[in-house]
């Protein structure tokens, strides 16, 4: 056996636990070992990679250093409520990462002349344009959209969608024109026509990210970060092919396609459509639907919410994004607990984009070791809804927004929700009169069946467990 066939080899196994380990990912209880697995796999193919000739160690110790370093820092100091704009980054980088490659590859062209290139890699010059081309077109988008979509999820730009008359045109012409120049580049054989070209479908990918993402907003944005990542996966493969390295094109396929495949899901979710999401400017109207709405919310205090749970047969814990920034998943176990000692029956509610990222509630309850069997999904939990006693929304708002539901001018019109409002009585746990993610008022703060126990969410359960324990 050669080299050459030990390596891919290597790279075959390799392959087969990353494939096994995100098949593990699918259920709580192997998550763990499938993340083992397939980090696993990973070492082993950066560990062959490694060992090709003419490799400069300087460089990859230095990068392994430094990268190294950051990733770590990042990975101790960032706070849950963070991790999106975090994963924002990461798929931001490894687009970035991608655009680099297909650059560096065709300096390389560019030094040596199309000729010697061909000869040296025994690689065909459309098929090498071409996936250059790719690579360089979607890294560049996946990095200035990943940035721009940090720069919204972090609050340090506006969060709602930015939308201007003639967008869509400029648009589809930018793309176009991406298009156009890539596929002189992809057919050119003329050095400097081509290197002009490249620099030129650096910077209008680099625009065109920006532009992508500038008119998605409020509660889009978790279906962006999937899409982006799924396209920081596409970028890697085209790297992969740029390289003919094939564990990078595998690793890159699996990246793009469960990132295309969470991203449909998310759209389900919504009840949207991917088109919608990403063209409709949602979130750059202003909220309608409650605002005219004269009812008060009504208060109860910690005391009297006590006397309704302690007679309470079912309760059900609905938590959204404010239970992650009050970090009260702790607490909330232990009221669960108190409750089921006192003869209730306890369960959570878990709505697939509450929070700011895909199954932020279930990562937070299983650190606090809620049962697996007790966090019930939306089609569970609605049709039960009108038996439930007490349902204790934790800091959540658009995932049980009844204008959802019931109100066709609502811009959520059509979200699957958790039916909260069917509930016989709701306590929702706030600070104040914030509203969601998208900006839209909640009618169920209004309901007849609605208590607000107004503030932050650990306090309040914190209470809440005290008058418990008598
Ligand atoms: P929302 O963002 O709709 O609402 C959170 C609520 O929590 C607010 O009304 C706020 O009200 C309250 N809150 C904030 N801090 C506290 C605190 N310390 N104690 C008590 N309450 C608090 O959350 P949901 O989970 O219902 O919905 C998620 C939204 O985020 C959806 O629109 C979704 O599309 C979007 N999203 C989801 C992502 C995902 O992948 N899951 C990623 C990005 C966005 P107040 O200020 O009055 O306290």
């Amino acid at each position: 056996m050669e080299a050459n066939d030990l390596i891919n080899l290597a790279y075959v196994v390799a392959a087969t636990l990353f494939v096994f380990g995100i098949k593990m990912l699918g259920s709580a209880e192997t998550a763990r070992r499938g993340n083992l697995i397939s980090g696993s796999g990973m070492l082993l193919a950066v560990v062959i990679t490694l060992l090709a000739e003419g490799l400069d160690y300087k460089w990859i110790l230095g990068g392994l250093l430094v990268g190294g370093a950051i990733g770590l820092v990042a990975a101790r100091l960032v706070k849950m409520t963070a991790m999106p704009e975090l994963v924002a980054l990461f798929n931001g980088f490894g687009g970035l990462a991608s655009l680099l490659v297909a650059w560096a590859e065709f300096e390389k062209i560019k030094a040596s002349g199309w000729e010697v290139y061909q000869l040296e890699t025994s690689s065909n010059p459309t098929f090498s344009g071409f996936v250059i081309y790719a690579a360089m077109l979607i890294g560049g988008v996946t990095f200035t959209g990943s940035l721009f979509a940090y720069g919204k999820l972090s609050g340090k730009l506006s969060g709602s969608a930015i939308v201007f008359g003639g967008q869509k045109a400029i648009n589809i012409l930018l793309l176009a024109i991406l298009i156009g120049v890539g596929a002189v580049f992809t057919w050119s054989s003329d050095l400097e026509l081509t290197y002009k070209l490249f620099l030129t479908g650096v910077g209008l990918s680099l625009l065109f990210g920006i532009m992508g993402v500038m008119p998605i907003g409020g509660g889009d944005m978790p279906v962006v970060i999937s899409l982006l990542n799924s396209l920081s996966g596409v970028a890697a493969s085209a790297a992969g092919f740029v390289i003919a390295n094939n564990v990078l094109i595998v690793a890159g396929c699996l990246v793009g396609a469960s990132g295309l495949i969470l991203t449909v899901i998310m759209c389900k979710a919504m009840n949207r459509s991917l088109g919608n999401v990403l063209f409709s400017g949602f979130g750059a109207t202003s909220s309608s639907g409650g605002d005219d709405d004269d009812r008060e919310p009504k208060a109860i205090s910690v005391e009297d919410a006590f006397y309704v749970l302690e007679a309470a047969n079912s309760v059900l814990f609905i938590p959204g994004y404010g239970m992650a920034v009050a970090q009260a998943q702790h607490v909330v176990k232990e009221l669960a607990e108190l409750l089921e000692e006192n003869g209730t029956e306890a369960n959570f509610a878990i709505h697939p984009v509450a929070g700011r990222m895909p199954g932020h509630m279930n990562v937070l309850l299983a650190e606090a070791d809620v049962e697996y069997e007790k966090l019930l999904e939306m089609d569970t939990v609605n049709p039960i809804m009108p038996t439930v006693d007490v349902a204790i929304v934790i800091g959540a708002n658009d995932v049980v927004n009844p204008a959802a539901a019931e109100d066709p001018s609502s811009p959520i019109y059509g979200m699957p929700i958790i039916e909260a409002h069917q509930a016989k009585t709701v306590f929702a746990l706030k600070r104040g009169q914030g509203k969601g993610f998208s900006g839209l008022v909640n009618k169920l703060f209004l309901m007849e069946n609605t208590r607000m126990i107004y503030g932050d969410a650990k306090a309040t359960i914190s209470s809440l467990v005290n008058e418990l324990k008598g």
